[in-house]
């Protein structure tokens, strides 16, 4: 697998602080650990964190805030961990998501389906599976809000190059994109979208004008 799109740096960065909303976190989570140049930057910044705290003059804290940092920076949304189901062995449920409750495929237009993972309640994304058709082409559309896109399987294509699988897409509303999802097969995608009608990036092109989530 060779990853060729990787998250902006800024959101790895509060990615390895914990600072993300679980959906994000979820979603650049599964990249990094599928990629070992994010990998490496993660590490990097936490060990700078912890560098960071070394170097603090000796004032009065509290003798555990190092570990409560330690600990915010490795915190997993343990919250957002449900029982296994035996539906999540599904062919297109991947590993690092099998924890997670998810839900039902849900058709939502023609070629295309997704499936909505439980997540702890708090933030405003949500995230879910994306299964689209070989071959589809979206209709271009202007959207408002942020979608983070990771591609599992498959491909599709826009003016920002070429996405396989491992690949990480950030599309916000100064972007304007025409995505066509790749012959080779169906498109899956792990997806975390703001917003229930103003869409944006590869979803909201795909299904903004058909649907609404
Ligand atoms: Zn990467």
């Amino acid at each position: 697998m060779t990853i060729s799109h990787h998250p902006p740096e800024d959101l790895l960065a509060d990615f390895a602080a914990g600072k993300l909303e679980e959906a994000h976190q979820l979603v650049v989570g599964v990249h990094v650990a599928g990629c070992p140049r994010c990998t490496r930057f993660v590490q990097a910044i936490e060990q700078l964190a912890g560098a960071a705290l070394e170097d603090v003059a000796p004032v009065p804290m509290a003798t555990d805030a190092f570990d409560r940092v330690l600990s915010r920076i490795h915190e997993a949304p343990k919250e957002a961990v449900a029982p296994a189901l035996a539906s999540n062995t599904d062919d297109d449920v991947p590993p690092a998501l099998r924890k997670y409750r998810i839900g039902k495929r849900r058709r939502v237009a023609p070629g295309l389906s997704l499936r909505p993972i439980e997540l702890s309640g708090q933030g405003q994304a949500r995230a879910f599976l994306l299964r689209s058709a070989p071959g589809s082409r979206m209709l271009e559309h202007t959207h408002t809000g942020t979608e983070l896109t990771l591609v599992l399987e498959g491909s599709f294509s826009h003016e920002g190059g070429h996405f396989g699988p491992g690949d990480f897409d950030y599309g916000d509303d100064e972007v304007e994109h025409r995505p066509i999802v790749g012959n080779e097969g169906p498109c899956l995608c792990l997806v975390a979208m703001t917003g229930d009608l103003r869409m944006n990036g590869f979803l909201g092109r795909l299904i903004g004008p058909f649907v609404r989530l």
